[in-house]
This record gives structure tokens, C-alpha cells and sequence, in this order.
């Protein structure tokens, strides 16, 4: 029980730090900007402009090093 209670508490660090990572970032969707049936949205907080493909705001700001692409 204790390997199930430490994989709850894991998943539940996972998300309050995914969260933290996004929450300075404000994702707005422009629907004239869509595209190929990819969403656009920008961050209103650093301007960053990006396309998902699952009508969903980024996860990650795309001003950080890491791969925001979907596919
Ligand atoms: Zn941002």
C-alpha cells in the first residue's frame, strides 16, 4: 500500500508543478488564425504564438527550451 500511496502523491506533485509552469502563461485562442485544422493561440503574458492540433492551449510556455510540438 505504501508503493500505491507514493505513485498518488507523485501524480498529484506532476500536476501542482505542470500547473505552476503554465500559470504565468495566459493562452488565448484567435480563430481567424487557425490554420490546417490546427488551433492558434497566443500567450498574452510573453507573446509567444503557437498551433496545437487537439483545439487545446499549449501545456508549456513556448518561450522555454522545451518541445511544445503535439504530434
Ligand atoms: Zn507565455
Amino acid at each position: 500500500m505504501l508503493v500505491v500511496a507514493g505513485l498518488v502523491i507523485a501524480f498529484v506533485l506532476v500536476l501542482i508543478l505542470s500547473n505552476r509552469r503554465t500559470r504565468s502563461c495566459r493562452w488565448r485562442a484567435d480563430r481567424r488564425q487557425d490554420r490546417d485544422g490546427q488551433s492558434y493561440y497566443r500567450c498574452m503574458a510573453c507573446g509567444a504564438q503557437v498551433f496545437t492540433s487537439n483545439g487545446k492551449p499549449p501545456l508549456d510556455c513556448a518561450v522555454n527550451p522545451r518541445d511544445t510540438q503535439e504530434d
